[in-house]
């Protein structure tokens, strides 16, 4: 979508700092960060949020969770743990309609969420 802010940043029209790249799957560093490591997770195709995921897309669901444990591994996170966050609608706190995993790490993360 046209004004989409990652599919910008897909399209290299907004800058990002890139840590992992391959056919289908898209990840960069959060500008503003709430953890020592929080990389977003994108798929290259434009999908909304959750709820428009389809069965359909089954091969890039799995691709978007094994590229997601493998930048984890990469960041040197696999060991002490991670966490992954997908907000979803108003409720979910998503400001961004672009499909997107948030990897955060690097620190011991509290629980429960605001
Ligand atoms: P959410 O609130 O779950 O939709 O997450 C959107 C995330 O995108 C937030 O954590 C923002 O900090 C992040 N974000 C927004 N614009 C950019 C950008 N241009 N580059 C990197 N991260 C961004
Ligand atoms: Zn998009």
């Amino acid at each position: 979508m046209a004004d989409c802010v990652f599919c910008l940043i897909r399209d290299g029209e907004i800058p990002s700092e890139r840590v992992y790249e391959d056919d289908d799957v898209l990840a960069f560093k959060d500008v503003n960060p709430q953890a020592p490591v929080h990389v977003l997770v994108i798929p290259k195709k434009h999908i909304a949020s959750l709820n428009e995921i389809q069965v359909d897309d089954g091969e890039l669901h799995t691709q978007l969770l094994l590229a997601t444990k493998a930048i984890a591994a990469q960041l040197n996170m696999a060991e002490d743990g991670y966490r992954v966050v997908v907000n979803t609608g108003d409720y979910g706190g998503q400001t961004v309609d672009h499909l997107h995993f948030h990897l955060l790490g690097g620190r011991s993360l509290t629980w429960p969420p605001g």
